[in-house]
């Protein structure tokens, strides 16, 4: 079959995609059994991505970021989605770069990104709430504007890279009477800041490497210039802005997960005897192949346009949507048949399309639920 590549790839990226493989390669893939039995990546990690210029990507160079565009991103999170390196939170780090460089002053932008470029900084992007998720509008956690800056209360829950995080994006209520007017993002750098604490590292169903986690804030007290943007009250504008970007990085991780399953799963079923054969020979094998491999495709070809919609800056909200939903919907669906090629090897963990399935799971919820996606899509017929 022709190798199929994407029509934003070029000679440059191709070198640059041999650098991302060789790190994934050489320093994560080595160590993610262990990263998965201790719930974190390595810090050293980060600080090592940030050495080798592989954080920030598409974030200006005059910010000390890679001084690339979102396809430099696309292949950090190909390369570590096709091997099941789930655990590295570079798409939460550089969803939290962009609400600094879309919505931030030059102070904040100066401040930040360089430390997130060179991986001192690990981002967080907190939203979430024991009492409000797909409800955005029902946040809870306080921000008081109180004599130079904020006092916080409150929490978050389900926070990727929330224990190791040390620079949040914080959503918050700053204005108890708004609902929508009354949401804010706060730049929470939280090294040696009182009043912060991590909770638990929760415990999940797949995705073990990553440190998702609870957070507390008791009268933290940060200064006026967290706030990002000119004013409070822009919170709700401003997710609403980056969020497509977010989905389309979800929908990327998940088709790029899917080749790498179906790959593994071509290995796997050309060298498994059954009945004196190879599982490859058998046609029923050889058509389910030949329908993940389509539904993989089609997925990719979709997430292709999107990637090249949000080079042009014009992926709306609807087909960041139906990406996101779909591509994991699909994900799910062609990871458990690779599972179901894989017989009983495929229910264990030592397998790589066992640790793809499970943490597969939770791309439907997270990002905004697929339910929600729907409900954004149905919205603008
Ligand atoms: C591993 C993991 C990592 C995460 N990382 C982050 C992170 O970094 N930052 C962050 O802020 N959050 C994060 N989340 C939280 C995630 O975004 C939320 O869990 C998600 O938005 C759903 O919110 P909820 O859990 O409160 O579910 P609910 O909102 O209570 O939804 C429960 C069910 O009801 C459905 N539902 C809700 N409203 C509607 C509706 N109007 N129409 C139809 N169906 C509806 C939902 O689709 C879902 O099926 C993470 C979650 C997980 C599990």
């Amino acid at each position: 079959m022709n190798v199929y590549e994407s029509p934003w790839m070029d000679e440059d990226l191709r070198v640059f995609r041999e650098t991302v493989s060789r790190f994934a390669e050489t320093e994560m893939a080595p160590h993610d059994a262990r990263w998965r039995a201790q719930h974190h990546v390595d810090r050293e990690t980060w600080r090592r991505a940030g050495e080798l210029g592989l954080l920030c990507l598409d974030i200006p160079a005059e910010y000390g970021g890679g001084g690339g565009d979102f396809r430099h991103e696309c292949i950090l999170y190909e390369e570590t989605s096709r091997r099941g390196l789930s655990g590295f939170g570079q798409g939460v780090h550089s969803i939290c770069a962009h609400y600094l460089l879309n919505h931030g002053t030059e102070a904040q932008k100066q401040r930040w990104l360089p430390r997130m470029a060179s991986g001192e900084l690990i981002g967080a992007i907190a939203m979430t709430e024991p009492g409000a998720g797909s409800d955005l509008q029902g946040i809870r956690t306080r921000a008081v504007a109180e004599g130079d800056g904020y006092l916080i209360n409150g929490s978050k829950i389900f926070i990727t890279n929330g224990a190791q995080a040390s620079i949040i994006a914080l959503v918050v209520r700053t204005d108890p009477n708004e609902r929508k007017r009354g949401l804010s993002i706060l730049m929470v750098e939280t090294p040696g800041l009182a009043g912060y604490r991590v909770g638990r590292v929760l415990d999940k169903m797949g995705m073990a490497s990553q440190d998702t986690a609870e957070l507390f804030f008791e009268n933290a007290r940060v200064p006026a210039d967290a706030l990002l943007g000119p004013e409070p009250g822009r919170g709700m504008y401003q997710l609403m802005a980056d969020l497509p970007y977010e989905r389309a990085i979800i929908a990327i991780a998940g088709v790029a997960a899917m080749e790498g399953a179906v790959a593994e799963t071509v290995k796997y079923v050309k060298e498994r005897q059954a009945f004196g054969q190879t599982l490859a020979s058998m046609q029923t094998i050889r058509f389910k192949l030949a329908e993940i491999t389509t539904i993989t495709r089609v997925a990719r070809t979709f997430v292709d346009r999107c990637i090249e919609q949000v080079l042009e800056g014009k992926l709306d909200t609807e087909t960041a949507s139906m990406a996101k939903w779909w591509v994991t919907d699909m994900q799910q669906k062609v990871i458990d048949e690779c599972v179901q090629l894989h017989g009983g090897y495929g229910y264990m963990n030592e397998y790589l399309v066992c640790r793809m399935f499970t943490d597969a799971r939770v791309q439907r919820i997270y990002g905004g639920t697929n339910e929600i996606m729907k409900e954004l899509i149905s919205r603008s017929l």
